[in-house]
């Protein structure tokens, strides 16, 4: 039983579906395929890897349960705009980290208002510092986001697949390190 998170276009998990689901949404042309399971399925004419992240190619409005955005990795890149905070840059996921703008050994928090896209060389640049001590500028002050819709996945941290995880909730996974 193969499932796929399925993504608003704004980067929220919606909810979990059946790869039959999400492979239909895919041919409908609905849908983008992010990640996929190793396991394959095979039709007359093709392979195809079974989709296991995927996303809404149009923003879906959902009513709103929860008045929060999901602190996620991919939320912070899409609120930052895949963007440096301190040199501007933009730049893939791969070349993009996570900053502590006050660092924890400074009693910096793990949460919206502290964590800011930063490209690994400023990163390294900054060290264990302030934004003061480095004489590195935020581009703007990081902020929760004023509100999106989201609902809450009924599934555990520990079973959702490897490639789920950036989409789910992050200080889960952040907190225990
Ligand atoms: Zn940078």
């Amino acid at each position: 039983m193969e499932q796929a998170l399925l993504l608003n276009a704004s980067y929220e998990p919606l909810k979990v579906v059946h790869w039959q689901k999400a492979i239909t949404l895919w041919c409908q042309g609905k849908v983008e395929v992010i990640a996929v399971h190793d396991r394959e399925i095979r039709a007359v004419s093709f392979t195809l890897k079974l989709p296991s992240v995927i996303r809404l190619l149009r923003f879906v409005r959902i009513k709103r349960r929860f008045d929060y955005v999901p602190f996620s990795r991919a939320n912070i890149y899409a609120r930052d705009n895949h963007t440096c905070q301190y040199c501007h840059e933009k730049l893939p996921t791969s070349e993009l980290t996570f900053d502590h703008v006050v660092p924890v050994a400074h009693g910096g928090r793990k949460d919206w208002e502290n964590i800011v896209t930063c490209c690994v060389s400023c990163n390294r640049k900054k060290g264990g510092r302030t934004p003061a001590e480095a004489d590195m500028r935020l581009q703007r002050p990081p902020r929760r986001p004023d509100s999106a819709p989201a609902i809450r996945i009924t599934i555990g941290i520990d079973t959702a697949p490897e490639s789920w995880r950036d989409y789910l909730y992050w200080n889960m996974e952040l907190d225990e390190s």
